[in-house]
Formats: structure tokens, C-alpha cells, sequence
């Protein structure tokens, strides 16, 4: 009778620990096999950021690769997905996120890849379809949705400043905090927020006035600023520090990244 009091008794307090912490976050598998030579073809072949990397370096980014794929599914939806696919949405995950060695996708179980730009309908025909990626929220909670097209075009147009599949996951990132609004309060220290946000607001303005290279999307709002950015200052570092210093060394910091130093080459 006593064991079956304190069986009882354990579960209760599990139950309330749960209760208590009900955001707990699930634990990631890590890879055990080593990892495919056909992956570090393709990583060799079509990632400027990894081939820019260290023996050592890479190392850690395959492991990082490997383990994303484990623990996040990819699924085609009207489309096939190819192991192309899988290791750029993976390299798309994890380049915003290298210096940070426990980052783990908690708020991603499942990347939906469209083959082409789609409508607010996730229709692949007809007209409006403008979308090429977007973070789920409501019944898409935990879902990403990608255009196969845009995914592509963004590791194979390195000069265009430009990559959807790093602006959403740079997305999730913000998200962390709970609100995509620019502010990713996980990368940064409080005190930095407001001065964060003048900042963006201020760059913000020089869209508005036609007197940036910035994607004007990024004027939408603070959020698609920060992705925007983000996609810059990973794709052209180096321009980005000559035409706009201020924002690289804020991204430098954020993402603790020197990336101006790195030979991003073909
Ligand atoms: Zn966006």
C-alpha cells in the first residue's frame, strides 16, 4: 500500500511540475551515424557559407545539419523533396544560428515546401501568389512553409542580397521571445532593445526615402526589417559593412558572427 501512496504521489508531483512548466521543451535526438558523403557533396557544392568554414568548423556544421534533419521533417507538398532540399533548408537553419552551440529549433516540427511562390490560400496557380516562405502561427503553429523555387534561387544567386529560407528562420528566431517583432530578445540584452529599435527605425525611414539598398520590404514593419537585414549581412557581409557599418556591426553582435572576414566565394 505505502508504494502504491508514493507511486501516486510521484506521478502527482510530474503532473504539476508539467503543469507548471508547460512550455517544456522536447529533447532533441542527436545523431548517431556519421555523416553521408552525398550531403557533404552538396553542402560543398552549393553552400558559400560552409565552404568558407574550417576543417573543424565544417565539422560542426554537418553535426548541426545532421542533427536538424532528425528532429525537424520536411515534407513536399505537391512536389518531390530531394536531398538538395533537405540540406538547404537544414544550412538555411543553421548559419543564422553557428556561434550559438545549444540552439535547438524547439518551435519547428515540420518545414512544408510548395514548388513555386504561393497565394494566402497556399494555391501554386492562378494569380497573387507573391508568398515565398512564411512562418505558421494559429493551426500552423510549429510549421514553416517554403517555395522549392525561392529556397533554390537563394544559395544559387549569391549577390542579390537575398535568401527567403534564412528570412524565416531568422523569423523563428525572433519568434523564441514569443513575438516576431524584431526584437530578439533571446540574442540580445535588455538595455539593447529600445536603442535596437530606434535603430531600425531610423534605417527604416531611409527606405521610405529611396535612399537605400536595403530591400524596401524591410520597410514593411520592424519584423521584416530584421529578416531582411539578416539576409543581407549573411549573403553580402562585406557590402553591407561599406554601405551600412552601423547595422553590420548591430548584426555582428546579435549574431555573433564576424562575417565580413569570411572568403565567400563560388
Ligand atoms: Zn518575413
Amino acid at each position: 500500500m505505502p508504494l502504491i501512496i508514493a507511486a501516486i504521489a510521484i506521478l502527482l508531483i510530474g503532473f504539476l511540475i508539467f503543469k507548471m512548466n508547460p512550455k517544456k521543451e522536447k529533447k532533441w535526438i542527436s545523431p548517431s551515424d556519421s555523416f553521408p558523403l552525398k550531403w557533404k557533396v552538396i553542402l560543398n557544392d552549393k553552400v558559400m557559407f560552409y565552404r568558407a568554414l574550417s576543417e573543424d568548423e565544417q565539422k560542426r556544421f554537418e553535426y548541426k545539419i545532421h542533427e536538424f534533419l532528425l528532429n525537424c521533417t520536411i515534407s513536399g507538398v505537391r512536389t518531390e523533396i530531394s536531398d538538395l532540399d533537405r540540406i538547404l533548408v537544414a544550412a538555411s537553419a543553421i548559419i543564422p544560428i553557428f556561434s550559438f552551440d545549444n540552439w535547438k529549433y524547439y518551435n519547428l516540427e515540420e518545414v512544408l515546401i510548395y514548388p513555386t511562390m504561393f497565394n494566402d490560400k497556399f494555391e501554386t496557380d492562378g494569380k497573387d501568389r507573391k508568398i515565398m516562405g512564411m512562418v505558421g502561427n494559429s493551426y500552423l503553429e510549429g510549421h514553416m512553409v517554403l517555395s522549392k523555387q525561392s529556397l533554390i534561387h537563394g544559395f544559387e544567386n549569391e549577390t542579390d542580397k537575398k535568401n527567403t529560407a534564412i528570412h524565416e528562420f531568422v523569423h523563428l528566431i525572433d519568434k523564441k521571445d514569443g513575438a516576431i517583432d524584431g526584437i530578439p530578445e533571446i540574442l540580445m540584452n535588455k538595455q539593447y532593445a529600445i536603442p535596437w529599435m530606434d535603430f531600425m527605425n531610423k534605417k527604416m525611414d531611409e527606405i521610405y526615402e529611396g535612399e537605400s539598398d536595403i530591400n524596401p520590404y524591410g520597410g514593411t514593419n520592424q519584423a521584416e526589417f530584421f529578416s531582411v537585414a539578416s539576409e543581407y549581412f549573411f549573403e553580402r557581409p562585406k557590402l553591407l559593412k561599406k554601405k551600412h557599418p552601423e547595422l553590420y556591426n548591430h548584426l555582428e553582435i546579435l549574431f555573433r558572427q564576424n562575417m565580413s572576414t569570411k572568403k565567400l566565394t563560388k
